[in-house]
Parts: C-alpha cells; structure tokens; sequence
C-alpha cells in the first residue's frame, strides 16, 4: 500500500466523551419524536454509518474521506478509489457512500445523528456521480427540533415542521 506519508489520512479520531452529550433539555416527547424520525429513516432505507453498530463510535470519524469523494465527483473512479484507499485504514467507508449496485444506491446516508452526505455511485463512463444531482441542504427538512442537521456541512435550510415529514428518504 503507498503509505508514503505524503497525503493526509481520510478519518480521523474522534473525541468520544465530546460526543457523548446530545439533546440538550430533551424531554420525553422531544426523545419519542426524535427516535420516530430516525426509525422512519430506517424504514425508509436510509443507510447510517456502520460506526454504531460495529460498535466503534467514536473510534474514527470518515468526514474527510466523505468530503474528498464529494469533491471528486465527475472524476476517473479507478484512480479517485485507488487515492481514498491508500489514505484510509480500511476500504469499508468508502462504500457507506459510493453505490456497489443499483440496490445500494440512495440519494442521501446518514453519517451520524443528524449528518447527512450525498449518495453517489459510479455511471456507465466510470466516473464517479451524485445519485441525485438536485438534492441540496436548502431544500431538506430536519426530522427534529434539537439538533442542528447537516449535508454535506451545510445546514438544512427548511425549518423543523411537526406537521411536515421531514425529507430525509431515498427517492
Ligand atoms: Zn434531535
């Protein structure tokens, strides 16, 4: 592997303890709402970071190799795949964004409680593409009131609606 120490890694450590406090003042019904959202999102097929259920939360946060593939959208796949890997511990993450089949392919994932990156996946040139090109932060809706939601880093620009579903499911 070129572990030439030239780039910088794609992940890195998290601080497990900062992470710990979420929810602040939530009560019973903020907990019940916010859980109801997330098991919709499931339901629906979103596809969260497998850091919770491996059980290594906290150990490595992928942002940076999720942000190097989004800026590498439109690019060689081979090659982009070939740079990620050789800056990463491991290939997994890679494809919690890049689509392997039609199947797995989702217009956004869920990286964490409340952030979200686009799904991509790679077109018949073999070049990596967004799964859905008009999803954008200003359009989408959070799924609760106490948490600030993310895509790609950016806030979600609707308001959160008790009335409205949030907009957080694969078209
Ligand atoms: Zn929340």
């Amino acid at each position: 592997m070129g572990r030439g120490g030239q780039k910088e890694p794609l992940y890195r450590k998290v601080n497990t303890l900062a992470r710990g406090v979420r929810h602040p003042g939530g009560g019973d019904y903020r907990w019940e709402r916010h859980t109801k959202a997330e098991k919709t999102a499931e339901a629906d097929g979103v596809t969260r970071g497998k850091m919770r259920k491996s059980g290594r939360l906290g150990a490595f946060d992928y942002t940076p190799l999720f942000r190097f593939l989004l800026s590498r959208v439109g690019q060689d796949w081979p090659a982009v795949h070939a740079e990620a890997v050789s800056r990463l511990d491991r290939e997994e993450p890679v494809f919690w964004m890049v689509a392997r089949t039609q199947d797995e392919r989702r217009r956004l994932f869920a990286t964490g409680e409340s952030s979200y990156f686009s799904g991509l996946f790679v077109d018949d040139a073999n070049r990596l593409a967004l799964v859905d090109p008009e999803l954008s932060p200003a359009n989408l809706r959070p799924g609760c009131a106490c948490c600030t939601h993310t895509l790609n880093g950016v806030r979600f620009g609707l308001a959160y609606d008790p009335d409205s579903p949030s907009d957080l499911t694969p078209r």
